[in-house]
């Protein structure tokens, strides 16, 4: 067993938190605010190579796993830039097209997930299918050798910023019983497709949208794989990762909340020359904290390394544990801060309260804490469905 990271996998830690602190907190709030995005970092991250750490070295990138994009997570996340966007375009889109796309999108597209300059966001949820993905109801349908996309997607990421949008559907002769799906990658700007901005109490950079099909016409290279069979593990292909980056996002969201009120309870004081740190009903629940975040840091270590094994089947239960156990550290790490911090937690410039909303938000996208809970309950424990 070996809890070290490689040489290089140090010294990328290294380098993203460096690049992480360079912008920090105050930035990613800024540009919340402003209704901006964070582009000045996903660019200078893109160039220095940390947006392609996972993708083959043929097209560009840097030939390492999901550990690796993972350290990428944890660590913009630790200096308070949780980017929402590193779940999807790299670990979600770039894995689905460099093990299950042809040889023709791998060429056109992973070269841009490489670099960073091609983003492309994930669109799964649907209004009435919610977490029972069979329900999908989005139909895709042939028309000559073209295909046509119908649907309504919600709460999809980032859909304004992206050049594509992965689109899960579904055959038209495959609309009930288990789900089948097609997955397509949708240029953003597709005559048919149209979005409404969601208003979500969520101090992010990074927007939901409503996504509207309608009748969207695609050649027939936007379906992603060479058949109709590749859809269901290309979609599978993609669950692992963004379990894992989401929890590492998690964990290094907490990391940041834990050290902002560290450093603040070590040198408050107000009664006499005692800190309030060093009273115990304010550093242990922030030492509870710390070590709930420090456990799901392991889950999602032995995730990530038994992903990038090939161990997909066991990748799967770490993972879903990484992300249960991550999505409540975060939560219970941003929620101690605040406490620890008193009237400061609650201002913008202290910096925690500004991440209430994101880390609520991570128990319930991208799968539920209580669907975790489901999978755990009958893949690990054996019990029965219940719906
Ligand atoms: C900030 C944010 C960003 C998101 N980004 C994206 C994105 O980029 N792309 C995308 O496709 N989706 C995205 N989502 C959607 C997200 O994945 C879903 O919200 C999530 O999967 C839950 O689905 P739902 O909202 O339809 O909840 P529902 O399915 O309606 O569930 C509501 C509640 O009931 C619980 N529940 C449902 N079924 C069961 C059951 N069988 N047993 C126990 N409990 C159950 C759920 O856990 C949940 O708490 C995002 C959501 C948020 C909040």
């Amino acid at each position: 067993m070996n809890f070290d990271l490689t040489l290089e996998q140090d010294q990328l830690r290294d380098a993203v938190r460096a690049l992480g602190r360079k912008y920090g907190h105050d930035y990613f709030v800024t540009k919340a605010k402003a209704g901006e995005h964070t582009t000045e970092l996903w660019d200078e991250a893109g160039r220095l190579g940390y947006l392609g750490v996972n993708i083959p070295t043929e097209y560009g990138g840097g030939g390492g796993g999901i550990t690796e994009l993972a350290i990428v997570c944890e660590e913009l996340a630790a200096a308070g830039c949780p980017l929402l966007l590193l779940v999807v375009s790299p670990a979600i889109a770039a894995t689905v097209i460099a093990k299950h796309g042809t040889d023709g999108q791998r060429k056109r597209f992973l070269p841009g997930f490489a670099d960073g300059s091609l983003k492309v966001v994930f669109a799964i949820t649907e209004p009435e299918a919610g977490s029972n993905f069979h329900r999908l109801g989005t139909v895709a349908r042939r028309d000559g050798d073209d295909w046509l996309l119908s649907g309504r997607k919600c709460y999809i990421s980032g859909v304004d910023e992206a050049r594509y949008v992965l689109v899960v559907a579904r055959t038209e002769d495959a609309s009930t019983g288990k789900l089948k799906p097609a997955l397509f990658m949708v240029p953003t700007d597709a005559p048919g497709l149209t979005r409404s901005k969601l208003d979500m109490e969520i101090l992010s950079p990074e927007n939901q949208f409503l996504l509207y099909l309608d009748d969207v016409r695609l050649p027939a290279d936007a379906l992603v794989g060479e058949s109709l069979d590749a859809g269901l593990p290309a979609l599978f292909a993609g669950l692992n990762p963004e379990r894992i980056t989401v929890a590492a996002m998690g964990a290094g969201t907490g990391r940041y909340a834990i050290e902002r009120a560290s450093e603040y309870t070590a040198t408050r004081k107000v009664w006499g020359g005692r800190s309030i740190g060093s009273h115990q009903g304010v550093s242990h629940p922030l030492a509870h904290a710390a070590v709930q975040v420090e456990l799901a840091r392991l889950m999602i270590h032995k995730a990530a390394t038994l992903y990038d094994a090939g161990r997909d089947l066991e990748a799967g239960v770490a993972g879903n544990m990484a992300k249960y156990a991550a999505g409540e550290a975060a939560a219970l790490a941003v929620d101690t801060a605040v406490q620890a911090l008193g009237g400061a937690g609650m201002t913008t410039e202290y910096g925690v309260a500004t991440l209430l909303g994101a880390v609520r938000a991570g128990r319930i996208a991208p799968v539920s804490r209580e669907m975790i809970l489901n999978f755990v309950a009958q893949h690990v424990l054996g019990q029965d469905k219940s719906y």
